[in-house]
């Protein structure tokens, strides 16, 4: 099998360095760079934590994609990079797979017009972990029948944006099979800004942020005298690199814009 050639954006961050270890354990594919804005010109062997894994690292995209002729560039930075990323691998015939959240709905027409454009595939995926998008799941088959939701989401502190983009995708599967409703008393009033939560298409998400967390969410329907909850849990990072491994091998076969690991599960 011919080996798929990836460049990894942002090696050093915690999901960079589970997803350069993936890379390199992964026997068809084959880590041919870095892109990462310290240690430019450098080889990933001589950073700390890498365990001799060898990497050329490039500070400059353009240099990377020009020089490595990857089929894949994988990016989890932030998201101002992150689009800057993709935009720059698409226009140079490299299929991004982006783990990266904070995408605006505008950034995803960008990706989405440039895609066909190019007709070449990016996979956009808010959450990795197939466990979460089993929740997101289930939480569109329960919407039908409950109309009442509101999704907590909870992160480690270090965390830059919220709600947290599994959070915006689940209540966007939601809004698209529940009945529409602004929920709560008609006349709440906060007393303290805030305390609601953000209101996406009438459904509030609330956002916890502490040290010792990862990555977890519930979503809780209520209707007269029940309550039904459904909670994703994520314990380490490492949860997160089956849903990778298996975009990098689908973003190969598209040639469209995917949003969400949900849409190339079977
Ligand atoms: P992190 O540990 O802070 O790593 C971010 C990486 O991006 C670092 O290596 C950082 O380099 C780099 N970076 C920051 N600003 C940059 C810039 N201007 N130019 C180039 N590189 C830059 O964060 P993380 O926890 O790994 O998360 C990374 C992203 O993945 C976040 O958006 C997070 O929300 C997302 N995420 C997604 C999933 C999923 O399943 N899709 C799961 C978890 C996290 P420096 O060290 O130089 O700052």
């Amino acid at each position: 099998m011919k080996k798929i050639k990836i460049v990894v954006a942002g090696p050093r961050g915690r999901m960079g360095q589970e997803a350069v270890s993936l890379v390199h354990n992964t026997e068809h594919f084959e880590l041919v760079g870095v892109l990462d804005r310290k240690n430019n010109g450098g080889n990933l062997s001589e950073l700390d934590g890498f365990n001799g894994i060898s990497a050329p690292i490039y500070s400059d995209i353009e240099e990377c994609l020009h020089e490595l002729r990857p089929d894949v560039l994988i990016d989890l930075t932030t998201p101002e990079v992150g689009m800057k990323h993709a935009v720059t691998a698409l226009k140079s015939g490299v299929r991004p797979v982006v783990g990266t959240t904070g995408f605006s709905k505008e950034d995803l027409e960008e990706l989405n017009r440039l895609c066909q454009e190019k007709e070449l595939g990016c996979i956009i995926a808010p959450n990795f972990a197939v466990g979460a998008i089993l929740m997101m799941k289930f939480s569109q088959m329960a919407a039908k029948y409950f109309s009442d939701v509101e999704i907590i989401e909870l992160h480690h502190d270090k965390k830059l944006d919220a709600p947290s983009g599994t959070a915006v995708k689940t209540a966007d599967m939601i809004a698209q099979v529940r009945q529409e409703k602004q929920q709560g008393h008609p006349n709440e009033k906060e007393t303290h800004s805030g305390a609601r939560g953000a209101n996406i298409e009438g459904m509030r998400i609330h956002s916890v942020r502490l040290p010792g967390l990862i990555a977890h969410q519930q979503v809780i329907f209520g209707a007269e005298g029940q309550t039904l909850t459904i909670r994703h849990d994520s314990y380490n990072r490492a949860s997160f690199m089956s849903g990778v491994k298996m975009a990098v091998e689908n973003v190969m076969k598209l040639d469209v814009l995917v949003y969400g690991l949900e849409n190339i599960l079977d």
